[in-house]
């Protein structure tokens, strides 16, 4: 969370709260709107374009920003892609990075005026109801590169080409009458080293010039995937995208030097674009002393699975309460009845009484969008803090009604 969304909304957050109830992940429009502008600054050097990462905030009145901003969308579903359709995204500016991928889903990716279609395996050649003109893979570099705890060690991952199929899955497209290419890899996670990501730049690049070589074709982007990571934990540097933006560049203007051209470059972040432009306020309604102390907060997992799922850290403020409160150590939890429901473990907070709204920072990217209902615990809304102070409701929050919506359906039996 930046201290100018804590400025806009610190102020505002009990009226928020009071005339729109709790739970809620409310996101920062100003915030959104900064970050695209620095990413395409720092990438100005080169031509560029950001796919957003749909399943990061796959809420319409987000994604519609993205677009006005010039950015594509990066989908994996149908539903994704029916997102990114619904907010106007043209062919070229929706990419379809699946893996194990139906052929209900191919169908889906192509029609429609198609989208750049970037395949996980090379035997899915065979399953596209056609060969779109326009081809991509995704690269896995196998033990070449680390990856790290989210995404996993690369040859443990089970995305992408391996590096011995790679020129394979080109030379096969190429037979099989795709006309155009493009390069796509993704290993990194939360990443907050350029160093790293500017390591994946080069990497893809050179693959570029040796497929080109050896195939005769020519790659008109190279897609460096999602990853861009952002500072979860207090006092964590934050990454510099500028020197992403400037090692990138380099790297292309050698490659352009060499070859007499350059493919664009691609990036499909998700976290980077809103993960610090949200939070989650929840009020506290429980306190319980047993072998610790509990902070009982009126959310749960369905609003945010990260901390239960990967032990991610999330900061959590106490609203109203950042002097000179006495302090406790406790766990913060939700109602599910699974001990891994828990927003922070041991962690030392101003004193927490019922009634209290919590604050939990950095939700803005798979967030609310991971969220499940396990227990018949719902899914919260969501709002947006808009840039003149104002804000709007752009998700209600799930009802029992949503809960048995498929229990309406029509019977059927298979006789034995
Ligand atoms: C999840 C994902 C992203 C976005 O990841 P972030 O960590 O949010 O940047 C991008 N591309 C692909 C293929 C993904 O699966």
């Amino acid at each position: 969370m930046s201290p100018a969304f804590r400025a806009r909304l610190e102020p505002r957050l009990e009226r928020i709260a009071e005339r729109f109830g709790t739970p809620f992940h409310i996101y920062d429009e100003a915030g959104i709107r900064q970050t695209v502008s620095s990413l395409k600054r720092a990438f100005a050097g080169v031509d560029y374009r950001e796919y957003f990462a749909v399943k990061a905030l796959p809420n319409p009145r987000v994604l519609a920003i993205m677009g006005e901003l010039g950015f594509g969308f990066d989908c994996s579903s149908i539903p994704e892609l029916m997102l990114a359709r619904q907010v106007g995204a043209a062919p070229d500016a929706i990419m379809f990075t699946s893996n194990n991928t139906s052929q209900a889903e191919f169908a889906d990716a192509l029609g429609h005026g198609g989208c750049i279609v970037n395949l996980d395996d090379i035997s899915l050649l065979d399953k596209l109801p056609e060969i779109p003109e326009l081809l991509c893979f995704r690269y896995n570099p196998g033990p070449r590169r680390q990856g790290n705890d989210i995404i996993g060690k690369p040859e443990e991952a089970k995305f992408g080409v391996a590096h011995e199929q790679y020129e394979e899955a080109y030379r096969r497209a190429l037979g099989l009458g795709a006309k155009r290419f493009g390069l796509h890899t993704m290993v990194i996670s939360n990443e907050t080293d350029f160093h790293g990501i500017v390591a994946t730049a080069r990497m893809m690049l050179a693959w570029a010039e040796t497929l080109e070589d050896r195939l005769g074709i020519r790659f008109e982007f190279v897609n460096l995937g999602g990853g861009l990571g952002i500072p979860y934990e207090p006092g964590s540097e934050p990454l510099d995208i500028a020197a992403i933006g400037r090692g990138v560049a380099a790297l292309v203007e050698e490659f352009r030097a060499r070859r007499g051209y350059a493919p664009r470059i691609y990036t499909e972040s998700g976290r980077y674009m809103t993960g610090p432009h949200g939070v989650l306020v929840a009020r506290a309604i429980n306190r319980k002393e047993i072998y610790r102390t509990y902070v009982g907060v009126d959310a749960c997992m369905s609003a945010l699975m990260r901390p239960g799922m990967y032990g991610a850290y999330h900061h959590v403020e106490v609203a109203g309460k950042n002097g000179s409160e006495p302090r406790e150590v406790v766990d913060v939890v939700g109602p599910l009845c699974e001990n891994n429901d828990k927003f922070a473990i041991q962690r030392e907070l101003p004193r927490v009484v019922d009634g209290d709204l919590i604050v939990i920072h950095d939700t803005g990217a798979h967030g609310h969008s991971m969220g499940f209902t396990y227990n018949g615990r719902l899914r919260p809304q969501e709002l947006l803090l808009r840039p003149d102070g104002s804000v709007e409701r752009i998700r209600r929050a799930e009802t029992v009604d949503d809960y048995f919506a498929t229990l309406s359906f029509e019977p059927a039996v298979l006789g034995h």
